[in-house]
């Protein structure tokens, strides 16, 4: 049979089973409504790992293992307490940020400055007002500027700049209080609370445009704990040590259900593992699948596994991310600056017959990050191009499962299975490994080094 219709063939089925089994939306719905809480390092995360390993048995992968890692984790315990007490008296809900620490007892007080969107020229602006005083932000990043601003960028400005607290307002209506992490894997500076967009607008409508003060209480604590990626692969059947890895984060924020972020790309993940399964005889390298944990807490599940498998870097081909997939009707990857992939991906689609999104602009905060500072060729799967107005639902209360589409979930593994197979088989191979210098450069066009360097994440191979 001529290779195109051998993968006509398996395209068939691979697309005819994803089209009518519910697996993936059993496996989110597992995820959301049985597990629910999957906070990096809490009970709910660890029976998520558990019941990703079962399912990765069940489908019958290889070498199905489960790869332990130590690190900070964070929980949340008696709301905060958050009041104004001048020029009026007023009580705020809010949440504390993952690694926000407890305040003495008794709290604090503090005057607010009002940073907008807390761009770095805006701190610049208000350097003088800062420190002592708490920082209070959107959670947006304007479409005007000329790249994302993440909240853990805004903290740290805050803190540099001397700050006593971070107030951290969500740019969206519906009472929803914004989480996130303050630092990653370390205990944040000063207290940082998300506050809804109505509760972040009345309080500064009550400050009526003089200095307001609040007193903040917190109560949360950081623990040691440990993290779990859970591993598996289809082994390829004539260079096995070349790979495709493919993985996304079951990890999620403890406020909601995590169904978008990251349900949905675990889901994938699993979906796409057993829609190839049938058809590993078919695969001439191997296809790694890897569910990360601790993604939210600072990408220490990519991190771990990019440092225990760093013999078989060079040998992989390709990291495909899975990170919500989306609700955008053309799937794609964005491959994170490896421009030499766009020829390849219409050649691709052309064959699928299927149209592929296409975008190359890097990204650091997901777990493709750590595959791409060791220059390993990476991309992410989900709704690409058009610009990114934030996450939505994403790290808020209202992450639920009713939020994801079927046909999203169907579209993403399908595509991702077809994929997968085509990636690992193809004869050439059109994206190189790059060079510390090369991947240097190219952050560097994005200010994306100068940004970690500011969080503190930047990894030290590109120092
Ligand atoms: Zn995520």
């Amino acid at each position: 049979m001529r290779r195109e219709d051998l993968y006509r063939d398996v395209d068939k089925q691979i697309l005819g089973d994803a089209m009518v089994s519910d697996e993936a939306v059993a496996t989110l719905r597992h995820l959301c409504d049985t597990i629910g809480n999957r906070m990096a390092g809490s009970t709910g995360e660890r029976r998520a790992g558990d019941y990703i390993r079962e399912h990765f048995t069940r489908i019958g992968l290889d070498n199905v293992q489960v790869e332990a890692f130590p690190f900070l984790a964070w929980e949340r315990k008696r709301k905060p307490v958050l009041r104004l007490t001048r020029p009026a008296r007023a009580s705020f809900a809010s949440i504390a940020l993952p690694y926000s620490p407890k305040t003495p007892k008794g709290g604090i007080d503090v005057e607010v400055v009002d940073v907008g969107d807390g761009l770095p020229e805006d701190f610049h602006r208000l350097r003088r007002q800062i420190r002592g005083r708490a920082v209070l932000t959107t959670s947006e990043s304007p479409g005007y500027y000329h790249r994302w601003v993440h909240r853990a960028e805004k903290f740290a400005l805050a803190v540099k700049h001397g700050a006593k607290a971070f107030l951290f307002v969500n740019h969206y209506d519906g009472l929803l209080a914004p989480t996130g992490s303050a630092r990653f894997n370390k205990k944040a500076e000063v207290p940082a609370l998300g506050l809804a967009k109505e509760d972040g607008a009345r309080l500064l409508r009550l400050a009526a445009g003089q200095a307001p003060q609040v007193h903040i209480e917190t109560f949360d604590r950081a623990f040691k704990a440990q993290g779990r990626n859970v591993c598996a692969r289809l082994t390829g059947t004539e260079k096995p040590d070349e790979m495709i890895v493919v993985g996304g984060h079951y990890d999620g924020h403890d406020i909601s259900q995590a169904a978008e972020d990251n349900g949905t790309g675990v889901a994938t993940v699993i979906e796409a593992a057993r829609l190839l399964a049938p058809h590993r005889h078919l695969l001439k390298r191997t296809v790694s699948f890897v569910a990360f944990s601790a993604e939210e807490v600072g990408l220490l599940g990519g991190q771990a596994y990019v440092e225990r498998h760093k013999a078989e870097l060079d040998g992989i081909r390709l990291m495909v991310n899975v990170d919500s997939i989306g609700d955008g009707r053309v799937k794609g990857y964005n491959f994170h600056g490896w421009h030499e992939a766009k020829a390849p991906l219409q050649a691709l689609g052309a064959e699928m017959h299927e149209t592929i999104g296409y975008a190359s602009r890097p990204g650091a905060y997901s777990d493709h990050f750590p595959f791409l500072a060791e220059g390993v060729p990476n991309c992410s799967l989900g709704t690409v191009g058009g610009a990114s107005g934030g996450r939505g639902y994403g790290h808020t209360a209202a992450d639920t499962f009713d939020k994801v589409s079927r046909i999203d979930l169907r579209q993403a593994a399908a595509l991702l299975a077809r994929s997968l197979l085509r990636f690992a088989n193809a004869p050439a191979w059109a994206l190189p490994h790059k060079t510390p210098q090369q991947i240097n450069d190219m952050l560097d066009r994005f200010e994306i080094r100068d940004v970690l360097r500011r969080e503190g994440t930047l990894p030290s191979r590109l120092k």
